[in-house]
Protein backbone atom coordinates (compact mmCIF):
# COMPACT_ATOMS: atom_id res chain seq x y z
CA UNK A 1 0.00 0.00 0.00
CA UNK A 2 1.09 3.31 -0.84
CA UNK A 3 2.89 5.39 1.64
CA UNK A 4 0.35 8.27 2.52
CA UNK A 5 1.29 11.89 3.58
CA UNK A 6 -0.40 13.14 6.95
CA UNK A 7 -2.03 15.83 5.13
CA UNK A 8 -3.42 14.74 2.09
CA UNK A 9 -5.93 17.02 -0.18
CA UNK A 10 -7.16 19.71 2.55
CA UNK A 11 -10.95 18.92 2.79
CA UNK A 12 -13.49 21.61 2.69
CA UNK A 13 -13.39 21.82 6.51
CA UNK A 14 -9.66 22.36 6.30
CA UNK A 15 -9.40 24.62 3.20
CA UNK A 16 -11.82 26.87 5.44
CA UNK A 17 -9.67 27.18 8.28
CA UNK A 18 -6.94 28.01 5.82
CA UNK A 19 -8.74 30.96 3.98
CA UNK A 20 -9.49 32.19 7.73
CA UNK A 21 -6.20 32.55 8.22
CA UNK A 22 -5.14 34.23 5.04
CA UNK A 23 -3.47 37.58 5.24
CA UNK A 24 -5.45 39.97 2.58
CA UNK A 25 -3.18 43.04 2.19
CA UNK A 26 0.43 42.55 0.73
CA UNK A 27 1.57 44.30 4.14
CA UNK A 28 0.23 41.70 6.38
CA UNK A 29 1.88 39.01 4.56
CA UNK A 30 5.01 38.11 6.10
CA UNK A 31 8.94 36.84 4.63
CA UNK A 32 9.03 36.70 0.38
CA UNK A 33 11.13 40.44 0.89
CA UNK A 34 12.09 40.22 -2.62
CA UNK A 35 8.83 39.65 -4.31
CA UNK A 36 6.65 42.12 -2.41
CA UNK A 37 8.96 44.67 -3.03
CA UNK A 38 8.34 44.35 -6.96
CA UNK A 39 4.90 43.54 -6.59
CA UNK A 40 4.83 46.75 -4.31
CA UNK A 41 6.06 48.99 -7.17
CA UNK A 42 4.28 47.26 -10.06
CA UNK A 43 0.75 47.80 -7.85
CA UNK A 44 1.40 51.44 -6.89
CA UNK A 45 2.55 51.97 -10.95
CA UNK A 46 -0.62 50.71 -12.11
CA UNK A 47 -2.59 52.22 -9.68
CA UNK A 48 -0.88 55.68 -10.47
CA UNK A 49 -1.85 55.15 -14.41
CA UNK A 50 -5.05 53.77 -13.85
CA UNK A 51 -4.52 50.34 -15.39
CA UNK A 52 -5.17 46.70 -14.90
CA UNK A 53 -1.89 44.75 -13.45
CA UNK A 54 0.40 43.07 -16.05
CA UNK A 55 0.17 39.28 -16.20
CA UNK A 56 1.41 37.32 -13.30
CA UNK A 57 3.31 33.96 -13.08
CA UNK A 58 3.81 32.71 -9.56
CA UNK A 59 6.01 29.64 -9.00
CA UNK A 60 7.48 27.54 -6.36
CA UNK A 61 6.44 24.28 -4.07
CA UNK A 62 3.20 23.90 -2.63
CA UNK A 63 1.75 25.93 0.58
CA UNK A 64 4.23 28.32 0.16
CA UNK A 65 1.21 31.36 -0.77
CA UNK A 66 0.62 31.45 -4.67
CA UNK A 67 -3.26 31.31 -4.31
CA UNK A 68 -3.28 33.94 -1.47
CA UNK A 69 -0.85 36.37 -3.16
CA UNK A 70 -3.59 35.79 -6.11
CA UNK A 71 -6.25 37.20 -3.77
CA UNK A 72 -4.17 39.71 -2.43
CA UNK A 73 -3.52 41.06 -5.82
CA UNK A 74 -7.49 41.20 -6.25
CA UNK A 75 -7.47 43.08 -2.86
CA UNK A 76 -4.51 45.82 -3.97
CA UNK A 77 -6.53 46.15 -7.07
CA UNK A 78 -9.84 46.93 -5.56
CA UNK A 79 -10.94 44.10 -7.87
CA UNK A 80 -12.74 40.68 -8.05
CA UNK A 81 -10.97 36.99 -8.37
CA UNK A 82 -12.04 34.29 -10.06
CA UNK A 83 -10.59 31.05 -9.06
CA UNK A 84 -10.15 28.03 -11.51
CA UNK A 85 -7.50 25.59 -11.92
CA UNK A 86 -5.33 24.16 -15.08
CA UNK A 87 -6.83 21.08 -15.60
CA UNK A 88 -10.31 22.03 -14.88
CA UNK A 89 -10.92 24.21 -17.95
CA UNK A 90 -10.96 21.11 -20.51
CA UNK A 91 -12.16 23.10 -23.64
CA UNK A 92 -12.10 26.59 -25.06
CA UNK A 93 -16.01 26.79 -24.11
CA UNK A 94 -15.28 26.56 -20.22
CA UNK A 95 -12.38 29.13 -20.41
CA UNK A 96 -14.55 31.17 -22.65
CA UNK A 97 -17.34 31.90 -19.74
CA UNK A 98 -14.96 32.76 -17.79
CA UNK A 99 -13.21 35.76 -19.52
CA UNK A 100 -16.33 37.01 -20.93
CA UNK A 101 -17.47 37.33 -16.99
CA UNK A 102 -14.47 39.07 -16.32
CA UNK A 103 -14.66 43.33 -15.75
CA UNK A 104 -11.69 45.52 -15.98
CA UNK A 105 -8.80 44.82 -13.56
CA UNK A 106 -10.36 41.56 -12.49
CA UNK A 107 -8.21 38.25 -11.63
CA UNK A 108 -8.17 35.49 -13.11
CA UNK A 109 -5.96 32.92 -11.33
CA UNK A 110 -5.38 29.90 -12.50
CA UNK A 111 -3.66 27.33 -10.30
CA UNK A 112 -1.44 24.40 -11.88
CA UNK A 113 -1.06 26.53 -15.03
CA UNK A 114 1.17 24.38 -16.30
CA UNK A 115 -1.57 21.52 -16.51
CA UNK A 116 -3.71 23.56 -19.24
CA UNK A 117 -4.92 21.43 -22.49
CA UNK A 118 -2.88 22.35 -25.54
CA UNK A 119 -5.90 23.70 -27.38
CA UNK A 120 -6.98 25.56 -24.38
CA UNK A 121 -3.42 27.45 -23.98
CA UNK A 122 -3.45 28.29 -27.29
CA UNK A 123 -7.13 30.04 -27.01
CA UNK A 124 -5.90 32.18 -24.26
CA UNK A 125 -2.90 33.62 -26.06
CA UNK A 126 -4.47 36.15 -27.70
CA UNK A 127 -6.62 36.71 -24.66
CA UNK A 128 -3.44 37.56 -22.51
CA UNK A 129 -1.95 39.47 -25.45
CA UNK A 130 -5.02 41.74 -27.11
CA UNK A 131 -7.62 41.13 -24.72
CA UNK A 132 -9.57 39.31 -27.28
CA UNK A 133 -10.68 35.81 -28.53
CA UNK A 134 -11.58 33.69 -31.72
CA UNK A 135 -14.22 31.62 -31.08
CA UNK A 136 -15.25 28.88 -32.87
CA UNK A 137 -19.10 27.82 -32.13
CA UNK A 138 -19.07 24.77 -33.66
CA UNK A 139 -16.92 22.57 -35.15
CA UNK A 140 -17.08 21.42 -39.06
CA UNK A 141 -18.78 22.82 -42.34
CA UNK A 142 -21.18 24.84 -39.87
CA UNK A 143 -18.67 26.59 -37.87
CA UNK A 144 -18.45 30.40 -37.23
CA UNK A 145 -15.52 31.77 -35.77
CA UNK A 146 -16.57 34.91 -33.59
CA UNK A 147 -14.04 37.21 -32.37
CA UNK A 148 -14.49 38.67 -29.09
CA UNK A 149 -13.39 41.88 -27.32
CA UNK A 150 -12.50 41.15 -23.43
CA UNK A 151 -12.09 43.83 -20.50
CA UNK A 152 -8.52 44.37 -19.71
CA UNK A 153 -7.79 41.81 -16.79
CA UNK A 154 -4.95 40.36 -14.87
CA UNK A 155 -4.24 36.95 -15.03
CA UNK A 156 -2.21 35.51 -12.51
CA UNK A 157 -1.10 31.81 -13.14
CA UNK A 158 0.40 29.92 -10.82
CA UNK A 159 2.80 26.44 -10.40
CA UNK A 160 4.81 24.17 -9.15
CA UNK A 161 7.03 23.33 -12.19
CA UNK A 162 7.67 26.68 -13.91
CA UNK A 163 10.74 24.27 -16.34
CA UNK A 164 7.29 22.66 -17.79
CA UNK A 165 5.40 25.87 -19.00
CA UNK A 166 5.80 26.45 -22.44
CA UNK A 167 8.07 29.28 -23.54
CA UNK A 168 4.79 31.02 -25.45
CA UNK A 169 2.42 30.90 -22.35
CA UNK A 170 5.38 32.05 -20.20
CA UNK A 171 6.93 35.00 -22.48
CA UNK A 172 3.10 36.25 -21.75
CA UNK A 173 3.59 36.81 -18.03
CA UNK A 174 4.74 40.55 -17.70
CA UNK A 175 5.44 39.49 -14.07
CA UNK A 176 7.04 36.23 -12.74
CA UNK A 177 8.11 35.99 -9.36
CA UNK A 178 9.41 32.52 -7.68
CA UNK A 179 8.95 31.74 -4.29
CA UNK A 180 10.98 30.18 -1.51
CA UNK A 181 10.78 28.72 1.17
CA UNK A 182 10.14 30.53 4.67
CA UNK A 183 12.83 31.13 7.36
CA UNK A 184 11.74 30.22 10.75
CA UNK A 185 11.50 33.35 12.49
CA UNK A 186 9.20 33.79 9.39
CA UNK A 187 7.29 31.32 10.17
CA UNK A 188 7.62 31.90 13.57
CA UNK A 189 5.54 35.18 12.99
CA UNK A 190 3.19 33.58 10.76
CA UNK A 191 1.95 30.79 13.65
CA UNK A 192 2.12 33.54 16.47
CA UNK A 193 -0.29 35.65 14.36
CA UNK A 194 -2.41 32.92 13.97
CA UNK A 195 -2.56 31.60 17.08
CA UNK A 196 -3.58 34.91 18.24
CA UNK A 197 -6.33 35.31 16.00
CA UNK A 198 -7.74 31.90 16.85
CA UNK A 199 -7.51 32.70 21.01
CA UNK A 200 -5.31 29.90 21.63
CA UNK A 201 -3.18 30.24 24.91
CA UNK A 202 0.44 29.06 23.70
CA UNK A 203 3.85 29.31 25.44
CA UNK A 204 6.12 31.29 22.53
CA UNK A 205 8.27 28.30 22.93
CA UNK A 206 5.77 25.88 21.70
CA UNK A 207 5.15 27.95 18.50
CA UNK A 208 8.83 28.15 17.71
CA UNK A 209 9.17 24.76 17.94
CA UNK A 210 6.22 24.40 15.65
CA UNK A 211 7.69 26.58 13.71
CA UNK A 212 10.75 24.49 13.46
CA UNK A 213 8.76 21.25 12.11
CA UNK A 214 6.81 22.97 9.43
CA UNK A 215 9.38 22.45 5.81
CA UNK A 216 9.33 26.30 5.30
CA UNK A 217 5.94 26.31 4.86
CA UNK A 218 2.72 28.23 6.08
CA UNK A 219 0.50 26.01 5.24
CA UNK A 220 1.91 23.15 6.93
CA UNK A 221 2.43 25.17 10.12
CA UNK A 222 -0.97 26.50 10.16
CA UNK A 223 -1.97 22.90 9.90
CA UNK A 224 0.04 21.29 12.31
CA UNK A 225 -1.42 24.48 14.50
CA UNK A 226 -4.93 22.98 13.96
CA UNK A 227 -3.97 19.31 15.30
CA UNK A 228 -1.66 20.44 18.06
CA UNK A 229 -4.67 22.99 19.28
CA UNK A 230 -6.98 19.87 19.12
CA UNK A 231 -4.29 17.32 21.39
CA UNK A 232 -3.72 20.14 23.63
CA UNK A 233 -7.68 20.46 24.12
CA UNK A 234 -8.60 16.98 24.39
CA UNK A 235 -5.15 16.01 26.85
CA UNK A 236 -4.42 19.11 27.77
CA UNK A 237 -5.84 22.18 29.22
CA UNK A 238 -5.94 23.79 25.83
CA UNK A 239 -2.37 25.52 26.44
CA UNK A 240 0.36 24.65 23.95
CA UNK A 241 3.44 23.84 25.77
CA UNK A 242 6.65 22.55 24.18
CA UNK A 243 6.04 19.02 25.59
CA UNK A 244 2.40 19.36 24.53
CA UNK A 245 3.89 19.83 20.55
CA UNK A 246 6.15 16.85 20.82
CA UNK A 247 3.67 14.77 21.92
CA UNK A 248 0.92 15.64 19.05
CA UNK A 249 3.63 15.48 16.48
CA UNK A 250 4.93 12.26 17.67
CA UNK A 251 1.56 10.63 17.45
CA UNK A 252 1.65 12.22 13.60
CA UNK A 253 4.74 10.81 12.84
CA UNK A 254 6.37 14.20 12.07
CA UNK A 255 10.24 14.08 13.09
CA UNK A 256 12.86 16.87 14.65
CA UNK A 257 13.10 18.37 11.07
CA UNK A 258 9.31 18.17 9.90
CA UNK A 259 10.19 15.21 8.07
CA UNK A 260 7.10 12.56 8.09
CA UNK A 261 6.54 9.57 6.58
CA UNK A 262 6.35 10.12 2.79
CA UNK A 263 9.37 11.83 2.96
CA UNK A 264 11.50 9.31 5.24
CA UNK A 265 10.08 6.46 2.85
CA UNK A 266 11.74 8.17 -0.26
CA UNK A 267 14.89 8.23 1.22
CA UNK A 268 14.49 5.04 2.50
CA UNK A 269 13.81 3.90 -0.75
CA UNK A 270 16.63 5.85 -2.38
CA UNK A 271 19.49 4.77 0.11
CA UNK A 272 17.79 0.54 0.72
CA UNK A 273 16.57 0.00 -2.92
CA UNK A 274 19.70 1.94 -4.91
CA UNK A 275 22.24 2.43 -2.54
CA UNK A 276 21.68 5.83 -2.22
CA UNK A 277 21.58 6.52 -5.77
CA UNK A 278 22.02 7.47 -8.82
CA UNK A 279 18.35 6.79 -9.59
CA UNK A 280 15.88 7.93 -11.70
CA UNK A 281 12.26 9.28 -10.43
CA UNK A 282 10.61 6.68 -12.26
CA UNK A 283 12.43 4.20 -10.31
CA UNK A 284 12.32 5.48 -7.05
CA UNK A 285 8.37 6.08 -7.41
CA UNK A 286 7.62 2.27 -8.67
CA UNK A 287 9.17 0.78 -5.75
CA UNK A 288 6.93 3.42 -3.45
CA UNK A 289 4.27 2.51 -5.48
CA UNK A 290 3.53 6.41 -5.61
CA UNK A 291 2.74 8.62 -8.24
CA UNK A 292 6.22 10.37 -9.34
CA UNK A 293 4.15 13.57 -10.03
CA UNK A 294 3.87 13.90 -5.99
CA UNK A 295 7.05 13.10 -5.13
CA UNK A 296 8.45 15.97 -7.80
CA UNK A 297 5.93 18.53 -6.56
CA UNK A 298 5.41 17.59 -2.78
CA UNK A 299 8.51 15.70 -0.91
CA UNK A 300 11.68 16.58 -3.59
CA UNK A 301 11.83 19.93 -3.46
CA UNK A 302 12.31 20.40 0.97
CA UNK A 303 14.79 17.54 0.66
CA UNK A 304 16.77 18.85 -1.79
CA UNK A 305 16.43 22.79 0.04
CA UNK A 306 17.71 21.14 3.32
CA UNK A 307 20.75 19.29 0.97
CA UNK A 308 19.08 15.81 1.99
CA UNK A 309 19.28 14.87 -1.84
CA UNK A 310 20.71 16.13 -4.86
CA UNK A 311 20.01 16.09 -8.68
CA UNK A 312 22.80 14.57 -10.78
CA UNK A 313 22.68 13.96 -14.47
CA UNK A 314 22.42 10.41 -13.69
CA UNK A 315 19.57 10.58 -11.09
CA UNK A 316 18.92 11.56 -7.25
CA UNK A 317 21.22 10.90 -4.67
CA UNK A 318 21.31 10.66 -1.14
CA UNK A 319 23.87 13.18 0.69
CA UNK A 320 25.51 12.04 4.21
CA UNK A 321 23.46 14.60 5.88
CA UNK A 322 20.00 11.89 5.16
CA UNK A 323 22.21 9.29 6.27
CA UNK A 324 22.61 10.80 9.53
CA UNK A 325 19.06 11.63 10.20
CA UNK A 326 17.52 7.96 9.66
CA UNK A 327 20.61 6.41 11.38
CA UNK A 328 22.48 4.71 9.18
CA UNK A 329 25.86 4.29 8.44
CA UNK A 330 27.07 6.98 5.55
CA UNK A 331 28.74 4.65 2.58
CA UNK A 332 32.20 5.47 1.77
CA UNK A 333 31.76 7.15 -2.01
CA UNK A 334 34.84 8.44 -3.80
CA UNK A 335 33.98 12.34 -4.60
CA UNK A 336 35.16 11.74 -8.09
CA UNK A 337 32.87 8.82 -8.92
CA UNK A 338 32.03 9.45 -12.46
CA UNK A 339 29.14 11.51 -13.15
CA UNK A 340 27.90 11.92 -10.04
CA UNK A 341 28.32 15.68 -9.22
CA UNK A 342 28.63 17.17 -12.72
P1 LIG B 1 -0.22 27.84 -2.42
O1 LIG B 1 -1.29 28.45 -3.26
O2 LIG B 1 1.16 28.27 -2.82
O3 LIG B 1 -0.32 26.34 -2.33
P2 LIG B 1 -1.60 29.18 -0.24
O4 LIG B 1 -1.67 30.57 -0.77
O5 LIG B 1 -2.84 28.35 -0.28
O6 LIG B 1 -0.39 28.39 -0.91
O7 LIG B 1 -1.07 29.32 1.28
C1 LIG B 1 -1.33 28.35 2.27
C2 LIG B 1 -1.60 29.01 3.62
O8 LIG B 1 -0.41 29.65 4.06
C3 LIG B 1 -2.67 30.09 3.56
O9 LIG B 1 -3.80 29.65 4.26
C4 LIG B 1 -2.11 31.29 4.29
O10 LIG B 1 -2.78 31.47 5.51
C5 LIG B 1 -0.68 30.94 4.58
N1 LIG B 1 0.24 31.90 3.97
C6 LIG B 1 0.71 31.84 2.71
N2 LIG B 1 1.56 32.85 2.47
C7 LIG B 1 1.63 33.58 3.61
C8 LIG B 1 2.37 34.74 4.01
N3 LIG B 1 3.22 35.36 3.15
N4 LIG B 1 2.19 35.21 5.25
C9 LIG B 1 1.38 34.59 6.11
N5 LIG B 1 0.65 33.47 5.82
C10 LIG B 1 0.79 32.97 4.58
Amino acid sequence: MAIERVFTQPGPDEERFLTSLRPQRLDECVGQEVVREQLRIALDAARKRGEPLDHVLLDGPPGLGKTTLAHVIATEMGAAVRVTSGPAIARQGDLMMMLTQLDTGDVLFIDEVHRLAKVVEEFLYPALEDFRVDYTTESGIGGRTVNFALKRFTMVGATTRAGMLSAALRDRFGLLFHLQYYTEPELVRIVERNAALLKIQADPAALARLASRSRGTPRIVNRLLRRVRDYADVRGDGTLTPSVVDMALDILQIDRLGLDNLDRAYLQSLIKHYDGGPAGIEAIAATMGHERDTLEDVVEPYLLQIGFVIRTPRGRVARPAAYEHLGLATPKRAKDEPGLFD
